[in-house]
């Protein structure tokens, strides 16, 4: 079994290469909830969705988010009523955020629910949410403190950070099921998602970080950050406000207390180089994902090295 941590955007990608790659029913893939809001009175949890979306085959990737080839019909007209339409959902990702909010209000579980959308949309990989408690980000910058779509949508990350909050991570507790399948993976792999508000509040759930150093699988990532910047988004902007460098060494320290293998991209070959000397296992590739087959290139490379690393391991412990 193949677990794998994301966030919506580099995650997606990385996730849109392992499907490629391997049987969807290999795949348990732990998603972050923190960037979850309450939109127009509905449940919108938007990482859930991406990765739904790009095991459906249907996420829009022009956009990168929703539902390739949606309307906006009711996002205009709730604009017209005079509500706030900074987040944008298109009619037929409303139609899953409606679906989501009635099983919650019913008293399912996210992770129940999660699966039923999962299910109905033609899904065989696991999806999980990392917990059912609610865990929030909250971004602090001298206008308040923003939720993290405040922040990242309606104010396009313009905002200097202060701090980044995680409300409620201390009382949360892991979904069912997500630290069995840390625990009994063969392979567990970090996508190039986001180190602070991505991947980090799903480190932030009690249990799953000890669950990341215990299990016997291999713990690969894939740095978000090349060449000294984040692809996309707000990622080196959040690593300094937490006084990590904005660098491969960065995604390096965040995951020190787990990682095996980090994969950076091919233009890092002179800082991997220096990560080595500290003891990690470096390996570089093509990271930057715009093509399908870049997408499935990457994710074959990683799945090499973590059997290859599993092969290693068999042989020094035949126990
Ligand atoms: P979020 O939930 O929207 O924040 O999405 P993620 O956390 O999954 O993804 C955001 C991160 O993806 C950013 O830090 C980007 O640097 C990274 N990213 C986006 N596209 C790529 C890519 O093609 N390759 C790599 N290596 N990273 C990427």
């Amino acid at each position: 079994m193949i677990v794998v941590l994301t966030g919506g955007t580099g995650g997606a990608k990385f996730v849109d290469g392992l499907r490629q790659v391997v049987s969807a029913k290999e795949l348990t893939i732990i998603v972050n909830t923190g960037d979850d809001l309450e939109w127009w009175g509905l449940y919108v949890s938007p990482d859930l969705d991406s990765i739904t979306y790009v095991l459906a085959g249907v996420l829009s990737k022009e956009r990168g988010w929703g539902v390739k080839g949606d309307t906006f019909f009711c996002l205009q007209a709730m604009g017209e009523l005079g509500e706030p339409i900074w987040f944008h959902t298109g009619d037929r990702d409303l139609a899953v955020h409606l679906f989501r909010s009635k099983l919650l209000t019913q008293g399912k579980t996210l992770t129940e629910v999660t699966a039923e959308i999962a299910g109905k949309m033609g899904v065989q990989a696991r999806i999980l949410p990392m917990s059912d408690s609610r865990v929030e980000t909250r971004v602090d910058t001298p206008v308040g403190e923003l939720s993290f779509e405040e922040y990242f949508v309606q104010r396009w990350f313009q905002d200097p950070v202060k701090s980044v909050r995680l409300a409620g991570a201390a009382d949360a507790e892991p979904a069912p099921g997500v630290i069995d399948a840390i625990m009994s993976a063969s392979v567990v792999l970090l996508a190039p998602s986001n180190p602070v508000t991505s991947i980090g509040p799903i480190l932030a759930v009690p249990g799953i970080t000890n669950a990341l150093k215990q299990t016997r699988a291999p713990v690969a990532a894939v740095s978000p950050i090349v060449g000294g910047a984040a692809v996309s988004g707000p990622a080196g902007i959040l690593m300094a406000s937490q006084a990590l460098p904005v660098s491969i060494a960065g995604i390096a320290q965040v995951y020190r207390e787990f990682l095996d293998i980090l994969v950076v991209d091919t233009r890092d070959a002179q800082p991997a180089e220096e990560l080595r000397r500290s003891g990690l296992r470096v390996h570089c590739a093509k990271t930057v994902m715009n093509t399908p087959d870049e997408k499935a290139a990457l994710a074959r490379q990683v799945l090499a090295l973590v059997s290859g690393e599993n092969a290693a391991r068999a042989a020094s412990d035949p126990s």
